[in-house]
């Protein structure tokens, strides 16, 4: 296995979820479809130009249209990752991936992964191999020779020749070959410096019930009670602005309040595009962080909700769980 930082990778492990980048036409529209490896190695095959590293191919089951990712299959392609790495001895992996829920994953990854000694790339492609214009060996073979030429530990979104940050970006377009981007987020976090144990990798995680809700005017306890009361341990509140919400009206912070008090961990985010939370700057912010809300700075949706099933699927006290949503575990707030 290579540990070292941002080595040349010579052997990729490359685990296909489905997506579009794979699909094919059916009745009802394109549908995930398996034989992937063989389109890839052909693929290859005409182009002897290009080098790329030896890789070797696994086929996620079932292959789904990302639109129906779960926390659940979060944690398979965990241990397909691991086991990778660990057992089959590969020293970087890619995943094919539909881009609808793309960097939710890939957020969710990078805090999963954490302390993984080998570069993970998340690709996928906008239409499908093989159709005209399709963007999907572009980006197979440009992840491909990114790893080849060297990545860093931990995970990475490439997309039409870029290479992303998955804790800072966002599917931002439904069209077009340039569907991520980096969110302009505010970075005004402090690192959490070492991390428990728990959260590293190869610990045992269990599952999270993590929901999100966004603010708007007109929601009331009645809308929030809903959700507190479906059982979920996290919520997301996406707020307004810099973290305000309707602090006039006292059953909704009631509501917050009794989240808390039955171990709901609440974090707010901000529904902008750019910016982030400051809960102090209102009064109508102060009274969220009065009953319990965290702040959850700069975070976009897709890190807050990877980080929130992380911490709450690592057996961690509650106390540690809220002390690290405020820190930055990995570029997440920073
Ligand atoms: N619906 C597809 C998916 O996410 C879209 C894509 O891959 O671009 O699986």
């Amino acid at each position: 296995m290579n540990r070292d930082n941002a080595a040349p990778a010579s052997h990729i492990m490359v685990l296909y979820t489905g997506g579009t980048i794979g699909m094919q036409a059916s009745e009802n529209g394109l549908a995930p479809a398996s034989g992937f490896e063989a389109r890839m190695a052909e693929q290859l095959a005409s182009q002897p130009a290009l080098v790329v590293p030896q890789w070797q191919f696994r086929e996620m089951s079932p292959l789904i249209d990302s639109a129906n990712m779960t926390p659940a299959y979060w944690q398979r392609l965990r241990e397909a990752v691991v086991e990778a790495v660990e057992i089959q001895g590969c020293d970087a992996v890619l995943i094919l991936h539909g881009t609808d829920t793309l960097a939710y994953s890939a957020a969710a990854m990078s805090f999963q992964l954490l302390g993984l000694s080998a570069p993970v790339v998340f690709t996928g492609a906008m239409l499908p191999a093989g159709v005209p214009d399709s963007d999907a060996w572009e980006n197979v073979n440009g992840a491909l020779q990114a790893l080849g030429k060297g990545l860093s530990c931990g995970v990475h979104l490439y997309f039409h020749g870029e290479l992303m940050q998955p804790t800072r970006c966002a599917k931002i377009r439904s069209f077009g070959r340039n569907p991520f981007a980096a969110l302009n987020r505010s970075r005004s976090g402090q690192t959490a410096g070492t991390l428990p144990t728990a959260l590293t990798y190869d610990q045992p995680r269990k599952l999270a019930n993590v929901a999100v809700l966004p603010l708007f005017p007109g929601i009331g306890a009645p809308h929030l009670n809903g959700l507190i009361d479906s059982g979920i341990q996290g919520l997301i509140l996406e707020c307004f602005g810099s973290g305000t919400g309707p602090s006039d009206n006292p059953a909704f912070l009631d509501s917050l309040q009794r989240a808390h008090q039955q171990g709901i961990c609440v974090i707010a985010i901000t529904q902008c595009h750019e910016g982030g939370v400051e809960l102090d700057v209102y009064e109508a912010g102060s009274r969220l962080r009065s009953v319990g809300v965290l702040s959850g700075g700069g975070m976009t949706r897709e890190a807050a909700i990877g980080k929130l099933h992380a911490l709450l699927g690592a057996h961690l006290p509650v106390e540690e769980v809220r002390r690290l949503v405020e820190l930055d575990v990995c570029g997440e707030l920073l």
